[in-house]
């Protein structure tokens, strides 16, 4: 299992997690609907690059909104395509990205640079 935590401050931003393979994104997306999380709750994946780990949108407690509401546009949801839009909540690193829009992906994206992720051994 791994946690990641603000790689500034050290405060956990998710629960524990293991790492698992993104849902297939097979739906046609039609009119103003917001698809299905890429990920299951309780996983994270590490993108092409490792530059991203991607996260369901509801496993990253330790993050809140941007204050600038320039970085969070979007028609149904947040677009992700300004940069950053979620912070961390002990000193406001930006640390991930949410894409929750209805032409996007559904899904939080922890930006690798800005996050630590460690290791937690069950007892
Ligand atoms: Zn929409
Ligand atoms: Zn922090």
């Amino acid at each position: 299992m791994t946690l990641f935590t603000c790689a500034n401050c050290r405060q956990p931003l998710t629960g524990d997690l293991k790492e698992a393979r993104p849902q297939r994104d097979t739906e046609k997306r039609c009119g103003h609907r917001i698809a299905p999380p890429r990920m299951t709750r309780g996983t994270y994946a590490i993108s092409h690059d490792a530059s991203l780990f991607i996260l369901h949108p509801d496993d990253v407690p330790g993050t809140v909104p941007h204050p600038d509401h320039g970085r969070r546009n979007g028609c149904c949801g947040l677009d992700g395509q300004d940069g950053p839009n979620l912070v961390c909540a002990a000193c406001g690193s930006e640390v991930a990205t949410e894409q929750s829009d209805c032409w996007t992906q559904h899904l939080v994206a922890l930006t690798a640079a800005k996050v630590v992720g460690e290791a937690e051994f069950p007892s």
